[in-house]
Parts: C-alpha cells; structure tokens; sequence
C-alpha cells in the first residue's frame, strides 16, 4: 500500500455514452444535427499531409484572430483549448487557488467538482430556487471564485445580465466564470460586461452550436490580464494543445455566419 498513499485519487467525470453501433438517434451529449459549415469540408480537402511534420502554432493566432473578430474584442481576450472542458479545466488551475471555497449551484453541469476535486480546490455547492434559479444573495460570501453556466445545465434556465452584473459587483476579488456552452440557442452573452469587470471570465465552445464537438475547440474570453495568467499556465504544461487541421476548421467556421444562424434557428 506504500506508494498508493500519495497518489492523486480522484472520481473521474463519466462522459456521455458514444455508442458503438450504427442507427442510433443520439440526444444524451447535446451534440449538434446538423454538419459543420460547408466550407470546413473544403479546408479538409486542401489540407497537405507534409504539414503534419510541422509542429503547429503555439500562440493559435489564426484561430484567435479568427474568434476576436468574431465577437469584436482584441486577440489579447482571447484564449483556446481542446473544447472548453480543456479551456475550464486550465482555468480552474489558474484561478481558483484560494484556500476559501469557490461556488457553483447544486444542480449544474457536473464537471465543475471534478476539477475541483482533481486539483485539490475547496467548494460549496449553493442551492437554486424551487423554479431551478440562481439566487444572487447566495453568492455574496467569501469565496475563491465563482462558475456557472448561463443557460444553466440541465436546467435550461437562463439568468439576466443584470443579475451576473449583481454577482461580479459583489465579487471583485474572485474570479467570475460564465460557461455559455449553450448561449448561441437564446439568451444574450455577457460580453458587454467584460468592459466593466475585469474579473469576468466567459467561456464558449464549438461543440454544441458550432457542431464541432469531434474537434475539441473551447474558448475563453477575458481581460487581457486574465487572458495572460492563462497562457502562463497553458505554457507551463502544454506549448501545442491546438494541432493544425483544428486551427484551420475553427477558424473557416466563422466565416459562414449564415449558415450558422441557419442552424441554431431551425435548432431553437
Ligand atoms: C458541453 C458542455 C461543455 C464542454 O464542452 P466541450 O465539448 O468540452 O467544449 C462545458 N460546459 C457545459 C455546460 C456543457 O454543456
């Protein structure tokens, strides 16, 4: 038993069933019906396999240029990762490093305690109201940072601006993280807020309304300070999280903003 002693143990995170056999109508990963814009086949076509020698571009820049122009903030904002489970992960390592607890509600998406529990970070699991709602009060106690998605999942239930605004307002010296997995399906993304806090970190990802589940593209938008610490971090475990071909297909889906808005219309 000697050498178990130190290792880390941890309950692992069950992703959702990817069955083996064929025919199957598949609804448990909310993974998107519909293919990828059409022009991401033609970057797949074109794409030369002597590039594969080559390691790819550390700093993403294409892919995050692509994302900056996308949502009109500088590339300095912009952080990837392979999905935004990678993105979320990294970010729990980076900023939630208090010995106080951070929070997240009690019925969320249950990734969140796993990477608490992994990387040794306390937290409180806060209640939601009888109707499935955040009550802001409940996260005005000390604390070393906050998550949760908005819409929430499983929920479904999507919050106001105003109320994530009361949640930063009385949480300047923690870190704030929105996970809008599913924002592009209804609701309006606190963006907006990032001029006024730079403590809000917003965290989307391709796999849901960008149907790119099987590229692992996850994003982050942040203060150019928070953008910084991230990579710092990123650097330290892993130069090259985004290959080559990814790159490329994260960066061409954004061109067909039309065919998105066709997508995630007959969707909603
Ligand atoms: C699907 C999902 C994610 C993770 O998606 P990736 O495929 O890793 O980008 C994160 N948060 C929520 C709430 C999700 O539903």
């Amino acid at each position: 038993m000697s050498w178990e002693n130190s290792v880390r143990r941890v309950v692992p995170y069950t992703p959702g069933e990817q069955p083996k056999e064929a025919g199957i109508i598949k609804l448990n990963t909310n993974e998107n019906p519909y293919p990828p814009a059409p022009g991401v086949q033609k970057i797949l076509d074109d794409f030369q396999i002597s590039d594969m020698r080559l390691y790819p571009d550390p700093e993403a820049s294409m892919l995050i240029q692509a994302i900056a122009e996308n949502y009109q903030v500088k590339p300095e904002q912009v952080f990837v990762g392979v999905g935004s489970d990678d993105v979320i992960s990294m970010a729990f390592l980076t900023f939630f490093n208090s010995a106080k607890p951070i929070l997240f509600p009690d019925v969320t998406y249950s990734f969140y305690d796993v990477w608490a529990d992994v990387y040794h970070i306390p937290y409180q699991r806060i209640k939601l109201t009888d109707d499935f709602r955040i009550n802001p009060e409940d996260y005005k106690i000390p604390n070393g940072g906050i998550i949760f998605p908005n819409p929430n999942a499983p929920t479904g239930v999507l919050e106001s601006l105003e109320l994530i605004e009361e949640i930063l307002q009385a949480n300047s010296d923690s870190v704030v993280m929105i996970d809008e997995a599913y924002i592009d399906f209804g609701g309006i993304s606190c963006l907006p807020l990032l001029e006024k806090y730079e403590n809000l970190l917003i965290i989307q990802t391709y796999s849901k309304s960008r149907s790119m589940a099987g590229m692992r593209i996850g994003f982050a938008i942040g203060n150019p300070k928070l953008i910084k610490y991230l990579n710092d971090v990123k650097f330290s475990i892993n130069s090259y999280t985004m290959n080559r071909v990814t790159l490329l297909c994260g960066a061409e889906t954004l061109k067909d903003s039309a065919y998105f808005e066709n997508c995630t219309g007959k969707i909603i």
